[in-house]
């Protein structure tokens, strides 16, 4: 019998866009206080380094944190800062994100915790995913939200579910996660033996299990897993 319901956020709760052009401009006058002088282009073209460079770093099953992330980006330009400086800068991230939510998520969410658990797991260097919910009123419908900075291990790795379910107090056959990324989501959740329910945003169907076009199809499934 299914107790909890976790869910994914970028593609599947929301989509986020940062503006890098914006945040940019905003780091490097912040950063020029301290004598760290950089372009904003430069400090652009470092972060899109260290966007890949993170992936390198989820192969090995590590998540970085934000403070990890800009002193990468930094440290590719000569420079390094301290993390009063980096929480800055990642507050410039979350100040100039856009975020486009999905329709009809505020019933979807209040009419499923009525009868579930329900969980936010995102693979997130950040705490943008937890603070957009929270400033959205979305965050009193969750019993627990997860970003892997917390704990420093990313989905797809097992540990990461198994983390979730302790805070949710459910064993993974009483689990459904729900994402748009076969690997971290899907893949993942099965690994770690919660059951899984793919978002096909794009109706490509790739996966051959459960699988939902949008999320408003999720009550009467979720019933009959
Ligand atoms: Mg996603």
């Amino acid at each position: 019998m299914i107790k909890a319901v976790i869910f994914d956020y970028g593609g599947t709760l929301a989509e986020s866009k940062t503006p890098w052009d914006i945040v940019s401009e905003k780091a490097v006058d912040r950063l020029s206080i301290d004598d760290v002088d950089v372009k904003a282009i430069d400090f652009q073209n470092a972060v899109m380094d260290t966007v890949e460079w993170r992936r390198t770093i989820h192969m090995e099953g590590k998540e970085v944190d934000s403070h990890e992330f800009f002193n990468h980006a930094l440290g590719i330009l000569g420079h390094s800062t301290g993390r009063d400086i980096t929480d800055e800068l990642e507050m410039y991230v979350y100040e100039s994100s856009e975020t486009e939510w999905l329709a009809d998520l505020e019933t979807l969410l209040s009419s499923l915790s009525e009868n579930y658990k329900l969980a936010l797991l995102s693979n997130a260097w950040l705490e943008a995913p937890r603070q957009v919910l929270r400033d959205k009123g979305y965050g009193r419908w969750f019993d627990v939200m997860v970003c892997s900075y917390d704990i420093g291990i990313p989905k797809p790795d097992p540990r990461i579910f198994q983390h979730t379910l302790s805070l949710l107090d459910v064993e993974a056959s009483e689990a459904v996660m729900i994402g748009d990324s076969i690997k971290a989501d899907i893949k993942g959740a099965i690994n770690a033996e919660l059951k899984a329910v793919w978002v096909d945003n794009e109706g490509t169907g790739e996966w051959k299990g459960c699988t939902v076009r949008t999320i408003s199809e999720l009550p009467n499934l979720i019933r009959s897993i």
